[in-house]
């Protein structure tokens, strides 16, 4: 849960944000100090752009090829993508709005559960009457915006089709746990209170920092699978 006074003055906001648009609204919730943390996530990611081992194991976890992947996000202690970062727009100029993705078979396993147990209904509920909950996960979809903002910069990609749209049902509403989880994996904890609140709850059967994993990451992780994929 992101506390009032984390947040920085909105003085400190208007400058960074004409270097990252965000949302042409004068009531955004981001910070400079929240950009800042994003471009510097973003710079992260790009430095270490997925390896083909990398994507043969995306592949084998989605049972397809993960198109416009970018790197991954988040990973198992053993070394395993758990989420993975997609391009804005795909190199076939197909826009793709879900830049954060759940892709460990243990952890949608785990959080579709969660959903099947029917606590989004109990959520949307609470963001209609938890002013602090809504402007949280607002801040959220803002984040999710900036994020994906920052990654269409350094690539080039157009977000024309995509603008002010994120994933799971943000800003207002809760449609899918997965999509929140993969946002609260890829760009920390203090971002998303639902994704944060995901993986607290499913730690017994998910948890980044206990592997759990049906096949663990091992050297030749990528190779047995891109020998399968030939
Ligand atoms: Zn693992």
């Amino acid at each position: 849960m992101i506390k009032a006074q984390e947040r920085p003055q909105a003085a400190v906001e208007s400058q960074a944000a004409d270097k990252i648009r965000v949302e042409p609204k004068a009531s955004s919730l981001v910070t400079g100090r929240d950009l800042a943390v994003v471009k510097d996530r973003i710079q992260e990611l790009l430095a270490t752009p997925a390896t083909p081992e990398q994507t043969a194991v995306v592949n084998r976890q989605l049972g397809r090829y993960p198109r416009g992947m970018v790197a991954v996000g988040a990973r198992c202690v053993c070394g395993n993508p758990l989420a993975v970062v997609t391009r804005p727009q795909l190199e076939d100029g197909t826009p793709f709005p879900t830049t954060c993705y759940l892709t460990s078979p243990e952890a949608v396993k785990a959080v579709s559960r969660l959903e099947a147990d029917g606590v989004m209904a109990d959520w949307n509920a609470e963001l209609g009457s938890d002013p602090d909950l809504a402007s949280a996960y607002r801040r959220a979809h803002e984040l999710y915006l900036a994020f994906r903002s920052a990654l269409a910069q350094r690539l080039g990609d157009d977000e024309g089709h995509i603008a002010g749209i994120s994933a799971g049902g943000m800003p207002k509403r809760v449609k899918c746990l997965h999509a929140l989880t993969a946002q609260s994996l890829v760009m920390g904890p203090g971002v998303n209170p639902l994704g944060d609140r995901v993986l607290s709850l499913v730690r017994r059967v998910f948890d980044p920092q206990v592997c759990r994993c049906a096949q663990p990451w091992t050297e030749a992780s990528g190779q047995a699978s891109q020998q399968e994929n030939q």
